[in-house]
């Protein structure tokens, strides 16, 4: 598709019934509406559509189509790769559908596609509700549901997208359709799991369950020097643990900016706080923390605990892979590349798969990985522009080093801008010439290609 300049007699035709506001370069609120949160994208849309509903976003769509306009479309605008974004094109924003409508009584929750986790949880735990989502609260619901959703609660209650239970979406032509089990369920299988490549969707329908507001969590964090006994510890202590306990282990700065060094388990308990007293005490007993920062809290404020960690416009360069095992070689490995970290922002993350999450099938939704085990995300983020050669290169540099200990699988969420073409086809593994017919089916041009894309079958 080519990168036309928007036709003003279109987009002053679509302006007259607009609820939203569009905006255009050199416009008051352009600039900070074309910013995501990976400070390195910079790109520059023709158009910003920034939507109020349905009707904005279908107009939206056709407008796209009718122009020759590329098109992305911003949820929280967190995606590592700026796929949220594209420069000439027509940025989709949802950024100001925000609403959320809980019905506690049927455990179930609507939400618009521009929520974060912070509006959601708001919403659902004034009644004691919550589903899974990420453990960054400024991270938006609809991009995460739509490529996994890993996050506190899935050893318990699976990924976010296990919990959709249906879709509002904008197809390719600018129709409007629901996807559930019931409705379109080709859809409703393509959209858990492949991301945006389907439609625009408006909102999401998400089952609720029973969650705090008090739950166990927190962290416990180790001097570096101890990075080897406690990252041991850490894989015997996930080796065994109740669905109830979900616990990420890593190597990372402290968050004073002093750019010390820590080895750290971070960890949810959802059931009973008597229950999560007792689960944690093994991790809590263990050697001798520099923090012990673990106890009941609210579930909010353990969902915005990390927020701080990954502030809106630093530089982020991230690589990520399921491991076969996390092995001794792999700690040794890890440690190693974690002192030659050139950024005091940078981690390495270990994020443990068990329970409710591995109990779905492998082809029950687009999203294939549910073994028992560990994915390992390579987490380079820092602030001055002039150390992005080194940042990026560190990253790099790791993720081939971890290379020996990574299983096949990837999540798509996690890839960084220069993953294309094959890397999304090995990601999907056995569900992927299923979400290109269905991609065939529903988006044929291949409209929706700002994204993990996925080439639509011939
Ligand atoms: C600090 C940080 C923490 C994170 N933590 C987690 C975590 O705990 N768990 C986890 O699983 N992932 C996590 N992620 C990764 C996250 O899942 C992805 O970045 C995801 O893309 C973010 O969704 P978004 O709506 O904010 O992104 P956006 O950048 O707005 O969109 C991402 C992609 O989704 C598509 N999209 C967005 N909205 C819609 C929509 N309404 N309809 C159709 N397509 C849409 C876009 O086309 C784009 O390709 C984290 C990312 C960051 C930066």
């Amino acid at each position: 598709m080519s990168a036309a300049p928007a036709s003003g007699d279109m987009v002053a035709e679509l302006a007259r019934s607009f609820a939203g506001e569009i905006l255009h370069p050199g416009d008051p609120g352009y600039e900070q509406a074309r910013q995501v949160h990976n400070g390195l994208v910079d790109k520059r849309p023709a158009l910003i559509a920034r939507c109020r509903g349905l009707a904005d976003i279908a107009d939206a769509v056709r407008l796209a189509r009718a122009q020759g306009l590329e098109v992305a479309i911003r949820g929280g605008g967190h995606n590592v790769a700026g796929r949220a974004t594209v420069d000439d094109g027509l940025m989709i924003d949802l950024s100001s559908m925000k609403g959320i409508f809980v019905d506690a009584k049927a455990r179930t929750a609507r939400a618009q596609g521009g929520a974060t986790w912070n509006d959601f949880n708001r919403e659902t735990q004034l009644h004691g509700l919550a589903t899974t989502g990420g453990v960054v609260s400024s991270t938006g619901i609809a991009g995460l549901t739509l490529g996994g959703g890993l996050g506190w609660l899935m050893g318990k209650h699976a990924l976010a997208l296990d919990n959709l239970l249906s879709a509002e979406v904008v197809l390719a032509d600018g129709t409007v359709v629901t996807a559930s089990e019931d409705e379109n369920p080709d859809l409703f299988w393509a959209l858990r799991g492949g991301g945006g490549n389907f439609g625009v969707v408006a909102n999401f329908e998400y089952r609720l369950h029973a969650v705090g507001p008090m739950i166990t969590g927190g962290i416990v964090a180790y001097p570096f020097a101890a990075a080897w006994d406690v990252l041991r510890h850490y894989r015997d202590v996930t080796a065994s643990l109740p669905d109830e306990l979900t616990v990420f282990g890593g190597l990372v700065h402290a968050m004073d900016g002093s750019g010390e060094k820590l080895a750290v388990m971070v960890l949810c308990h959802c059931g009973t706080l008597a229950e999560g007293e007792q689960a944690v005490e093994p991790i809590k007993r263990f050697g001798t923390p520099a923090l012990d920062a673990i106890g009941p809290m609210p579930y909010s404020q353990l969902n915005a605990m990390l927020d701080g960690g990954y502030p809106r416009g630093a530089l982020n360069y991230w690589k990520s892979s399921f491991l076969s095992r996390l092995s001794d070689d792999a700690i040794r490995t890890m440690i190693d590349c974690f002192g030659r970290c050139p950024t005091p922002m940078g981690q390495l993350l270990i994020e443990h798969f068990h329970g409710a999450v591995t109990r779905v099938g492998v082809t029950d939704t687009a999203f294939p990985h549910r073994a028992e085990g560990y994915n390992m995300l390579v987490l380079s983020e820092w602030t001055e522009p002039g150390r992005n050669d080194a940042c990026i290169a560190w990253a790099r540099e790791s993720f081939a080093a971890l290379q020996p200990f990574m299983g096949g699988g990837r999540y798509v969420n996690y890839f960084d801008g220069d993953e294309q073409g094959d890397a999304v086809a090995a990601a999907y593994g056995p569900n992927y010439r299923r979400l290109q017919a269905i991609k065939a089916k529903y988006d044929p041009e291949n409209v929706f290609h700002m994204n993990q894309n996925i080439r639509p079958a011939a």
